[in-house]
């Protein structure tokens, strides 16, 4: 496994993460989640990633079961949670970022995850109800308690964490050090252009990017329809299936595909490896979040480290002329 700098911050992440987003408490079963959790250990992964919201709270209490009965030191690991979306209901103050809700998903994700304290906290897409500088103090505040290590965002804009930043700057408070947005081949503007000044600054901006195979579609598995044991065939999810393949971009998005197995292809690989590895050679990455059903999956995907070394700058520039053109 290889360790990155969570940005400017002390923290070392392993480059290769796994999260729990529909999976956990929903698509696979509690052993099924016990052996990928296992597997990823054991490759040296350190960080797994979980919401609030993920199968409304299910999901934590699944990875803390497993973290709890794992016998692994708490020193060896990193465990998030994000808030915004909820949980419960949909009364006031169940969801955003209010002080309130960030501090009450906080303790709900302690006490599911069993965990003293979270590592990474994240607000998982931007509330334009609640002033920044709210969530600002609120997060600070956890982690002055213990309760937090790092705080960061999912999905904010540029202009968003900066403020954010200088804010808690100005202020002396900690500020957010990490962003999780989406950044697979197919999904690239936000994580190279936008927050590119931001990686810079004295705070910097460690990423742990989500959906590396943009949910499968990097696999290749879609190209001729969608299989009934797959994400996107799974009729709970039928939103998500819609969201990726009616949209008018699709047969474009589908036919890069096709092109970019054909470089696995001749390279002797698998085209995830390829979609996983091309995301690890962004250096802007700090941690690529890996999600699967199948431990089977896990492993071919971790097997993209091997493969960094072999994405030559012609090999990269080759990629590039396939997926920019159709990439969000
Ligand atoms: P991916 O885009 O990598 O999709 C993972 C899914 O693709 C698997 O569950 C599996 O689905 C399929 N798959 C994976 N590997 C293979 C393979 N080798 N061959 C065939 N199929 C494969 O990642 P996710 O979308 O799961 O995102 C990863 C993590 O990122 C999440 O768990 C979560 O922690 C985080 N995330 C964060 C978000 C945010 O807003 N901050 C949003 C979304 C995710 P199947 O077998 O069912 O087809």
């Amino acid at each position: 496994m290889l360790y990155r700098r969570l940005g400017r911050s002390g923290l070392k992440i392993s480059a290769l993460s796994f999260g729990a987003w529909v999976t956990f408490g929903k698509q696979i079963g509690d052993p099924v989640a016990r052996d990928l959790m296992h597997a990823a250990y054991d490759a040296g992964v350190n960080f797994f990633d979980n919401a609030e919201t993920y199968a409304d709270g299910q999901a934590e209490r699944v990875m803390g079961t497993i973290l709890k009965a794992s016998g692994w030191r708490r020193s060896s690991y990193l465990v998030s949670s994000k808030a915004y979306f909820g949980w419960e209901e949909d009364k006031p103050n169940q969801t955003g970022l209010s002080r309130k809700h960030l501090v009450e998903a906080c303790h709900d994700a302690l006490r599911r995850l069993q965990v003293d304290y979270l590592d990474l906290y994240y607000c998982h897409r931007p509330d334009p109800e609640v002033p920044i500088a709210e969530t600002a103090h609120a997060m600070h505040d956890l982690i002055v308690q213990g309760k937090v290590l790092y705080w960061g965002t999912s999905e904010w804009s540029a202009a968003q964490i900066g403020e954010a930043q200088r804010l808690c700057t100005e202020r002396h408070l900690h500020p957010p050090v990490v962003e999780q947005p989406q950044y697979n081949l197919l999904h690239r503007s936000r994580v190279e252009k936008e927050y590119a000044s931001l990686y810079r600054t004295p705070t910097g901006l460690g990423t742990t990017i989500w959906s590396p195979l943009a949910s499968g579609l990097l696999t290749g598995k879609y190209t001729a329809g969608v299989p009934a044991d797959s994400r996107l065939g799974d009729p709970s999810l039928a939103w998500l299936r819609d969201l990726l393949l009616k949209d008018p971009s699709t047969p474009r998005k589908l036919a890069a595909v096709g092109a970019l197995a054909e470089i696995a292809r001749q390279l002797g690989t698998s085209l995830p490896r390829l979609a996983v590895a091309w995301c690890l050679a962004n250096p802007n990455v700090s941690s690529v979040i890996l999600g699967a059903s199948r431990v089977a999956q896990l492993q071919e995907n971790l097997g993209a480290l091997d493969l960094v070394p072999q994405l030559t700058p012609e090999l990269l520039a080759q990629i590039d002329r396939i997926s920019a053109p159709v990439a969000a």
